[in-house]
């Protein structure tokens, strides 16, 4: 590092790009489930999954799991997906959307974003649909929602499953219904550290299809057709188990469901701050050479995980340099993602080029995703904003 970075540094404490929000309310209820002798899934995982349902509403039941990965995986199980099908996955994601999929020996298939919102490009969704498409997973890309009247349109003409990759999208509305209710097979959250809530780690799968809630339900703890806790806690000697299938060990621990209690009781301060990081950004940065953010329109709302900007042509700055200068001058970002069309293992196995996705090749070289979450104060936006002034005007 040049020695005069290192000084400022020094001068000015440095902003993380994320950090989680955990306050008194995680700590004593995770050190109350650690006085409780029951640390792993149990009675806090089952009153998680019910409140985190009855949050949703409109009859979806939630069945928590150790991350979002282990979650889609699960989904994808459940619905059938297997050797030689295909799934449709946004080549502006992280990996998990993708790897689940090989997981169950089945194929990604990738496909390129629309350009205004970085959610999956339908046009390029109908194209990729081929003999073995089996089904699609959009991703509701920093936590605006995708056009899933759209997508659901093409599932129903196609006869091809959707499984919501919905990691950004908690809480996010769509046409006024909540990510989570539409009419979808399956809806995943997560709760790692940078997300909109987190349990450290974890994720939840909501479903309105009982079959399917009953499917992962066993496949997330070994097959076994009646959970440790009912054993524990049955009056009568439980010591007899079937193992039905063979399943995986994805449950979540009491531990993380306690904290993920006290953070749901905190989503509605969570997103109100969210929004007014957002609007704050939007305002101040309107006169920047940059691309802001995609908003929601008519009755749809963001969640407002990432604030994703994009440098504009007439920047005198490009995105490297940047987010070299910012982090000098004490400011994290990220970038989201660095398209999986890139990644050596995708990029070699299914052959991709970055012309095969030119919107998403196209917003990946601009693109840096910016502080925003409850923790950062007003003065610390005020001081991004400033710093993001200097450098681009
Ligand atoms: C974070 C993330 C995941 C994985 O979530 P985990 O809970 O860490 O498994 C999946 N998809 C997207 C788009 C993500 O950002």
């Amino acid at each position: 590092m040049p020695e005069d970075s290192t000084k400022l540094n020094e001068a000015v404490p440095f902003l993380p790009f994320a950090l989680p929000d955990i306050g008194e309310e995680e700590i004593a209820a995770v050190v109350e489930c650690l006085r409780s002798g029951w640390v792993t899934t149990g009675p806090k995982t089952r009153q998680f999954e019910q409140e985190f349902g009855a949050y949703l509403g409109a009859g979806v039941e939630a069945i928590a799991v150790n991350s979002a990965t282990a979650g889609l995986h699960l989904a994808l199980e459940a619905l059938g997906i297997g050797p030689g099908d295909e799934v449709i996955v946004p080549t502006l994601t992280f990996t998990a959307t993708a790897e689940v999929v090989r997981y169950l020996g089945a194929q990604p298939v990738f496909v390129d974003t629309d350009a205004a919102t970085l959610n999956l490009d339908l046009a390029a969704v109908e194209a990729a649909i081929g003999p073995r498409t089996r089904a699609i997973m959009p991703v509701h890309y920093a936590g605006l929602a995708c056009e899933m009247d759209g997508i659901l349109e093409l599932a129903k003409i196609y006869g091809l499953k959707v499984i919501e990759d919905a990691a950004h999208a908690f809480p996010t509305r769509y046409k006024g219904k909540l990510v989570g209710t539409l009419d979808s097979d399956v809806t995943v959250f997560s709760f790692y550290a940078n997300k909109t809530m987190t349990t450290g780690e974890g994720g939840m799968i909501v479903t309105r299809n009982a079959a399917v809630a009953r499917r992962v339900r066993l496949m997330r703890i070994h097959g076994i057709s009646q959970d440790a806790f009912q054993r524990y806690t049955a009056r009568t000697p439980a010591w007899f188990y079937e193992v039905v299938a063979a399943g995986f060990k994805y449950n979540l621990t009491d531990l993380a469901a306690a904290m993920g209690i006290a953070q749901l009781s905190k989503m509605a301060r969570f997103l109100t701050r969210r929004q007014c990081l957002a609007a704050e950004y939007n305002t101040a940065l309107r006169d920047l050479p940059l691309r802001l953010p995609a908003l929601p329109v008519g009755d749809s709302t963001h969640a407002w995980h990432l604030y994703v900007v994009r440098l504009r042509d007439d920047a005198p700055i490009e995105r490297d340099a940047l987010i070299a200068r910012l982090s000098e001058r004490g400011i994290g970002t990220s970038v989201h993602f660095i398209p999986l069309h890139r990644q050596p293992i995708w990029r070699d196995s299914c052959q991709l080029r970055p012309e095969q996705f030119p919107a998403a090749e196209a917003a990946y070289q601009t693109m840096l995703s910016l502080p925003l979450y409850t923790k950062m104060s007003d003065a610390d936006q005020q001081r991004t904003i400033a710093n993001l002034r200097e450098l681009l005007l």
